[in-house]
């Protein structure tokens, strides 16, 4: 099912892992609580720290797989082994009601809402370097070694892809890509 052209804007961030998505994700959520940040579904296991229903509702394959069939996603796909949706009643929810939503999500699933929602605004977000993007993810320290090659190997992917998007921001200083996002998507600082 398409979506309706609802009241609220759908804004989607995509980026290869560890470019710090999530990072700028918080800080604009600290600057503007009045953006809705929809929680994803994964079957990945959660990482230390990790909250089910804050960063994820964690799933196990079947579970997911019963999620999908249902129609529940508004979009999924298999990331370095393991699948990740968003869940779609509570995005028409908050939509519906106005709000501005977002959505943090990989390449193929930002394809998938340029389908059924086009009117969504897409940004990518791009790391000053691939050395720099390595740096990150290994700074993280959060995956062993196979998850980060697998993720280099997707970050390559992703990376020639960013020219599908309607805008690019560079995540060299975070504070300088906080104040772009907050300009692309309309958001008085
Ligand atoms: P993602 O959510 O895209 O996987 P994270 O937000 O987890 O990425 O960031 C990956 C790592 O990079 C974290 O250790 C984070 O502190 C760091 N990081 C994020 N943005 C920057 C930046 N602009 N400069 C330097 N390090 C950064
Ligand atoms: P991580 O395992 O590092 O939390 O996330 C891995 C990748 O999955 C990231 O690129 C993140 O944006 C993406 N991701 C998180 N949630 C979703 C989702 O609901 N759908 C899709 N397609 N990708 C997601």
């Amino acid at each position: 099912m398409a979506l309706s052209a609802a009241e609220g804007k759908l804004t989607v961030i995509t980026g290869p892992s560890g470019v710090g998505k999530g990072s700028l994700v918080k800080q604009l959520l600290e600057l503007h609580p009045e953006i809705w940040l929809s929680i994803s579904a994964t079957t990945r296991e959660a990482r230390q720290g990790e909250i089910e229903g804050d960063h994820y509702f964690f799933l196990n394959r079947d579970r997911f797989a019963e999620l999908v069939q249902a129609g529940g996603c508004l979009e999924w796909a298999e990331f370095a082994g393991n699948r990740y949706g968003t869940p779609r009643q509570p995005v028409e929810q908050q939509l519906s009601l106005g709000r501005p939503v977002l959505l943090e999500i990989e390449l193929e699933g930002a394809r998938q809402v340029r389908r059924s929602f086009p009117e969504a605004f897409q940004i990518f977000l791009a790391p000053p370097s691939f050395e720099e993007l390595e740096r990150r993810i290994r700074g993280r320290a959060t995956d062993p070694e196979e998850a980060i090659q697998r993720r280099l190997a997707r970050a390559r992917e992703e990376l020639m892809a960013q020219q599908e998007f309607d805008a690019v921001v560079i995540n060299d200083n975070l504070q300088v890509a906080v104040i772009e996002l907050e300009s692309l998507m309309g958001l008085s600082c």
